[in-house]
């Protein structure tokens, strides 16, 4: 990995950007990912790369959905394992919920190579090596396991592409999603839609996960009940739109 001095303004970013490169080398990743990171960051930067209010009461609510969940399941893809294997693993522990590999650009090495790499940031069993069940899709994306994601009741599906989005919210399922772009298919079908970076999603979800364990159950349902998606893709595409005319504003004169 290049070297990045922790003094550049665009530290977190660059340090991501060199992850991402770093899961293609290993082959965890595929060629495709690379892209993938690219319009997540740009959409990072039109946000001003940071949490926003309404992704920050989004991540409160996912994780009453997790802890609430009779079988909640974390999806991780190629990106999603080069960027933050760690904090999979700990949002896991803390919510009781199992880890199930995903991929869109399948192939067995690749299941393997992401399997191994959860396993060395701490994950004890990792599911989607045997998928023995099918979601209705034409592709890869359909090959789940029983256990895991096909009977989950909650799924996180970080960086999920938009017609598996629908289908397993179609199934009855509680979809969570961490996707920066609000108008993507995903953000706009998943119940939960945290408009965030996938690595400040997870380290928020992990701190909230931790304080909110302790809560009564009829609090954690109450967050649930009262959440409007809808209004949190408002929320983001007005910040973005506030983010840009400040920008506007400096311009002028
Ligand atoms: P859809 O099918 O839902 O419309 P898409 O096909 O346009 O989505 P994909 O290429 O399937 O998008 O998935 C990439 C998505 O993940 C993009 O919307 C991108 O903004 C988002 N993304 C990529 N990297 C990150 C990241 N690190 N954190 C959060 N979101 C990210
Ligand atoms: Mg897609």
């Amino acid at each position: 990995m290049t070297e990045i001095p922790k003094d550049h303004p665009r530290y977190e970013s660059l340090l991501a950007r060199e992850k991402v490169v770093a899961g293609v080398k290993m082959g965890i990743t595929s060629v495709q990912g690379l892209i993938a990171q690219g319009r997540g960051e740009s959409f990072d930067y039109l946000i001003g790369e940071r949490s926003i209010e309404s992704a920050l009461h989004a991540e409160r609510v996912a994780v009453a959905a997790l802890l609430l969940a009779n079988n909640p399941v974390i999806s991780v893809n190629g990106n999603v394992a080069a960027l933050s294997p760690e904090k999979v693993v700990s949002l896991a522990d803390i919510t009781g919920a199992s880890i199930e590999v995903n991929l869109f650009h399948r192939t067995e090495t690749r299941v393997h190579l992401i399997i191994e790499q959860l396993k060395a940031s701490g994950a004890s069993e990792v599911l989607g090596k045997n998928p023995d069940a099918s979601l209705e899709l034409s592709h890869a994306r359909r090959l789940v396991e029983s256990k895991g994601i096909y009977t989950a009741d909650v799924v996180l599906v970080p960086l999920e592409d938009g017609d598996r989005c629908e289908k397993l919210v179609e199934m009855g399922k509680t979809v969570i999603t961490i996707d920066l772009n609000p108008l993507s298919r995903t953000s706009r079908t998943a119940t939960i839609s945290i408009v965030d970076n996938l690595i400040r999603a997870l380290e928020n979800m992990a701190r909230f996960a931790r304080e909110m364990k302790h809560e009564k159950k009829e609090e954690l349902v109450k967050l649930i009940t009262t959440y409007d998606n809808k209004t949190v893709l408002f929320e983001a595409i007005s910040e973005i739109q506030e983010h840009l005319k400040a920008h506007a504003a400096e311009m002028e004169y």
